[in-house]
């Protein structure tokens, strides 16, 4: 019996002194359980702290036209802009080639289902652009969803990223301002992510086809001079639009313009990489240097653009209509003449115009005789942004100081400007008779050998067809 109770106190001492380690260790387990608990409650505080501060940020980088310019930024997309080889080999993810967003920027995007949809503005072959009003404020926007690449569907296409971060930095009065990027129900689905951009009644080219006169001299020294400011505070910060055409500038009901689309549009270092694509730019409105397969540009590529759409301004239709790169460039010569050592040092070394046959005598541009009714300093800046040479190209600032804006008449007040019928804001529009710009990926000449095209035989010929009419042949 003794030992029975021995044995039943020891029992009693042991499983006391057990019960009491459960207990320290069931105590200690909820301890650790509540302060992870509340460490994760504070993570998600602070979360949800970042995300209302970014989202007030681009609250009013939305609305407040005052607000200071971004600071300059150093170039974070990768060096390395060419379409990716479709050699066959297996494609390896490099993690260098990724892009890199700050931390914090971006906070969880709202639903689509804030936006009612009005009408659509535009409808292209992968995207579409639509004007719609949010709810609760009766805000009109555009919505524009995110355009995929139709030969990868497997992610964000690198341009949606890119037209996404450059438009969340910028903060210009002539550049088009991103509200905020929603989503669709199912976020999976990269088609399901929209861009809310403010809404402009107008978009140039739309205006050039349908105005009954040409604008005066002094609305198209505004237009120029508001498209160039845009395109100043864009170089100013390392941007490269590389799409500027008409339809990519809007025009809002007040005379003001703005730089719309820049999926196309890339941080670039200066000096430029070396390794950019030269398939950038609608064949219209595309430089010189990138037809011939430069792959080290800068900002003169926009400028020349910029010219394209200066001449498109005062005729009502695009300067340089080529049907292939060949052609287009062939164009480019009749007007701004044929390169020479002088005129454009170097330009042989370029890989497409190493083996071009040019005429005897390099001819010289005609510039002037197409624009008889421009001011000599109006036909100056023109000839002079459609130069050849890349480095005799003004720079967006170099413009904003030239003569032709000083001259009289002046620009006209954007207060002042006309007022046209929006399209947008009424009627469903398809319109894809400009070419677009390449899509990445594409090759980099549409199986042109540009050697083997003879422009001195061109010229022959259609100088011999116009009997003697010069290189004038398209001018009137
Ligand atoms: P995509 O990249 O699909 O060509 P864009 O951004 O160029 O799309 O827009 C296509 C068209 O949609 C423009 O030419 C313009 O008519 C219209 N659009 C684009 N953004 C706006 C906007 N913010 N306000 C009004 N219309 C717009």
């Amino acid at each position: 019996m003794a030992s029975k109770s021995k044995s039943r106190w020891a029992d009693d001492e042991a499983d006391a002194a057990l019960e009491a380690q459960r207990k320290k260790e069931k105590e200690e387990k909820k301890r650790l359980k509540a302060e992870k608990a509340r460490k994760l409650e504070a993570e998600r505080k602070a979360r949800e702290a970042a995300v209302a501060a970014a989202a007030s940020t681009s609250q009013q980088a939305g609305d407040d036209p005052d607000r200071g310019p971004p600071t300059k930024r150093r170039r974070i997309s990768p060096e390395r802009d060419e379409p990716p080889q479709t050699s066959g080999a297996t494609t390896t993810t490099d993690s260098s080639n990724l892009l890199r967003f700050e931390g914090g920027k971006f906070g969880r995007s709202r639903s689509v289902e804030n936006y009612d949809k009005l009408n659509d503005i535009e409808e292209g072959a992968y995207g579409w652009v639509s004007r719609a009003k949010e709810t609760a404020t009766g805000k009109v926007v555009a919505l524009k969803r995110l355009k995929m690449d139709p030969k990868d569907r497997s992610g964000v296409p690198v341009t949606g990223l890119r037209e996404i971060q450059i438009l969340k930095d910028c903060d210009h009065r002539n550049v088009v301002k991103l509200l905020e990027v929603v989503v669709g129900d199912d976020t999976n689905k990269v088609e399901n992510i929209f861009l809310v951009l403010e809404f402009l009644e107008h978009d140039l080219k739309s205006i050039l086809e349908d105005m009954p006169s040409p604008f005066l001299a002094s609305e198209v020294k505004t237009l120029l001079h508001q498209l160039t400011s845009g395109l100043a505070y864009l170089h100013d910060h390392f941007i490269l639009h590389r799409d500027l055409k008409t339809s990519n500038l809007l025009l809002n009901n007040r005379g003001r313009l703005k730089i719309a689309d820049f999926g196309m549009a890339r941080y670039v270092s200066d000096p430029p990489p070396a390794n950019l694509t030269p398939l950038v730019v609608t064949l219209w409105y595309r430089a010189p240097e990138l037809l011939l397969g430069e792959t080290r540009y800068g900002p003169a590529i926009d400028m020349w653009s910029a010219g394209c759409v200066f001449g498109e301004m005062l005729t009502r239709e695009p300067l340089l209509q080529g049907r292939n790169e060949v052609d287009q460039l062939t164009k480019i010569f009749e007007l701004c003449g044929t390169p020479s050592d002088e005129t454009w040092p170097n330009f042989r070394r370029l890989p497409n115009a190493r083996r071009l046959k040019l005429p005897p005598r390099p001819t010289p541009s005609s510039v002037r005789a197409k624009f008889p009714l421009l001011t000599t300093a109006g036909a100056s800046l023109l000839g002079s942004l459609l130069s050849l040479d890349p480095s005799r190209r003004p720079t967006a600032h170099e413009v904003l100081e030239h003569e032709y804006f000083q001259q009289d008449p002046r620009p006209k007040a954007e207060a002042m400007f006309p007022t046209f019928p929006s399209k947008a804001g009424q009627e469903r529009r398809r319109r894809r008779e400009t070419p677009e710009a390449p899509a990445r990926g594409a090759q980099v000449s549409s199986g042109m050998d540009f050697g083997a095209v003879d422009f001195g035989g061109i010229f022959a010929r259609r100088e011999r067809e116009e009997r003697g009419g010069g290189f004038s042949l398209r001018m009137v």
